[in-house]
């Protein structure tokens, strides 16, 4: 039987719920239990699939094939372990499910209501994983603030939940924000009252609160929260800022999040946690050597979230090499042929990113020629491969008009195609070349170099691929196919002969990528910037030495 924490938000979103499960989860798995994360959001979309990363941030994928919240993310940087469809759920999925039964004709007869068919529904795929066997501990993250309309049948759920297990099987924690009134010079508890008797309201009564603040909270402030909202002042918990997300894990050990959690589920003589290498990677972290600058060539740089996973990989790499990378920021719309050289000069690296549509596609295509031409390390992730497909086949093949079917349905040059299967496809959710997919390495490659490995697994997101008809113009020209789908054919990463890093990836390396087991590309990407950035160092001494 496995137990269950629910985390609950209060006051304002954007508090980091999806961190403090993280990280509640990594302390838990580091003393030895079997843990899980899922996430249940309140919005109506069957999946993030179809949403804009400007609303929601960037879609994270499964090993098998789901398109998910991005939280799901940092739930796999954290535990190291996948995740996969079960551990995010919409209310559209769920009403979704309702709907088709009552077509089946399951609720014949019967009214179908809010309660108790859509909460039913709720609370069996929220104790879905737990009845897997496989998990000691499920922590279930509700998208939302508590008052949300939305958000009051998964609320509903819980609080049932709540009431049927023993009460030893289950824990609610409450995340709320401690603002910090600068005229007053005091940190107030107010809002934090309000939304746990929100919750209550709802029926549900939190065992712990966690507060996120700037300002630590002494013993008093933490007594008045207890009493205000009926817990011990154990289960108060300090959540201050922290440097980064990978510090919390060790300031939520420190605070006790783990014990409180642990006792209440009435697991006795749990081990002391096994953290070493999450301490390791923190003491690389904070312990930098040298720096790299790479810029980062995407359409929705405003958004940080949108490119999550990719600046997460840079982290967890730029550790292992014991190198601080710096990602500037580049709009891809505000690139060209004339300004090029102006906004990208300096870099040790540049990192075109995915993307769909035209928008800025031909500022990145001007980025992998600067890339290619002044061999300066290259990395294109999906879209960015497509581009320097693109780019190869203009500038290099001398076909001005190649370009992608699917920001150009009639060129004379379409190098990158729309897949078979994908022709006929209609609907938009769910539908594109998704999840996991093998590849088979050339051993006489870049890329062999960076796996150590002939058989690769790696997760896809798109609809179009390297169109098989130009393959023997391009590697007559120079162009590598070094990794291949063997069951489709499929070019997965293309490489460049006489260039020092240079590699395209039709997948999405950096959806695999974990603070344990940083992911090889942008390892040795990181490296190579650094090899560049120190070389570039020397022409300019020995250019100065010189001119002496
Ligand atoms: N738009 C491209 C495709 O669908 C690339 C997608 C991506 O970068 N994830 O093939």
């Amino acid at each position: 039987m496995a137990k269950y924490i629910f985390v609950t938000g209060g006051v304002t979103s954007s508090l980091g719920k999806g961190i403090i499960a993280a990280s509640l989860a990594k302390l838990l798995q580091a003393r030895g239990l079997k843990v899980t994360i899922q996430k249940f959001d309140p919005y109506i979309n069957v999946d993030p699939g179809t949403l804009n990363p400007y609303e929601h941030g960037e879609c994270y994928v499964t090993d098998d094939g789901a398109e998910t919240d991005l939280d799901l993310g940092h739930y796999e940087r954290f535990l190291n372990i996948p995740t996969s469809q079960a551990n995010n759920v919409t209310t559209g999925r769920i009403y979704q499910t309702v709907i088709n039964k009552e077509r089946e004709g399951e609720y014949l007869g019967k009214t179908v209501q809010v309660v108790p068919h859509i909460t039913d529904e709720i609370k069996r795929r929220m104790m879905l994983l737990g009845n897997s066997g496989k998990f000691d501990v499920v922590i279930t993250e509700l998208g939302g603030t508590v008052g949300d309309i939305e958000s009051l049948p998964f609320v509903e759920a819980v609080r049932q939940i709540q009431w049927e297990l023993p009460e030893e099987d289950c824990v609610v924690v409450h995340l709320t924000l401690i603002p910090y009134l600068k005229s007053a010079k005091e940190l107030k508890t107010k809002p934090t009252q309000h939304s746990v008797r929100l919750l209550s309201e709802e029926g549900v009564h939190p065992n712990v609160i966690v507060c996120r603040t700037e300002h630590k909270l002494n013993s008093d402030l933490k007594k008045k929260i207890a009493l205000f909202c009926n817990v011990k002042p154990e289960a108060v918990i300090e959540a201050i800022d922290a440097n980064s997300i990978y510090e919390v894990p060790l300031k939520m050990l420190e605070e006790g999040l783990d014990v409180i959690v642990l006792k209440k589920l009435h697991y006795n003589g749990y081990s002391a946690p096994e953290l070493n290498k999450w301490e390791d990677f923190l003491n690389k972290l904070g312990s930098p050597k040298n720096k790299v600058t790479i810029g980062l060539i995407g359409k929705y740089v405003e958004l940080q979230d949108a490119y999550k996973s990719i600046l997460e990989a840079f982290v967890h790499a730029g550790a292992i090499n014991q190198c601080k990378v710096q990602i500037v920021n580049i709009h891809s719309e505000h690139l060209n042929s004339k300004n090029i050289e102006d906004k990208l000069k300096g870099l040790d690296g540049l990192l075109v990113a995915p993307g769909f549509g035209s928008r800025g596609v031909e500022g990145k295509i001007e980025a992998v020629k600067y890339a290619r031409e002044n061999k300066i390390p290259f990395f294109g992730i999906c879209l960015g491969m497509q581009m320097a497909v693109i780019e190869f086949g203009r500038n290099v093949l001398g076909w001005s008009d190649a370009h992608s079917t699917e920001m150009d349905p009639t060129t004379t040059h379409p190098v990158i195609a729309l897949m078979d299967e994908q022709k006929k496809v209609k609907n938009k959710g769910g539908t594109m070349r998704l999840g996991a997919y093998d590849c088979e390495i050339d051993e006489d490659s870049l890329a062999y170099q960076i796996y150590q490995n002939k058989e690769i697994s790696e997760r896809h997101r798109h609809r179009w691929e390297f169109n098989n008809k130009y393959l023997s113009d391009y590697v007559n020209a120079g162009l590598i196919t070094s990794g291949i789908n063997k069951a489709k054919g499929l070019v997965e990463i293309i490489e460049l002969k006489d260039h020092p890093f240079f590699i395209g990836v039709q997948y999405h390396p950096e959806l695999k990528s974990t603070v344990e087991n940083p992911h090889p590309i942008f390892v040795n990407f990181v490296k190579a910037a650094k090899e560049y950035a120190a070389a570039s160092q020397t022409v300019q001494s020995v250019g100065k030495n010189q001119t002496v």
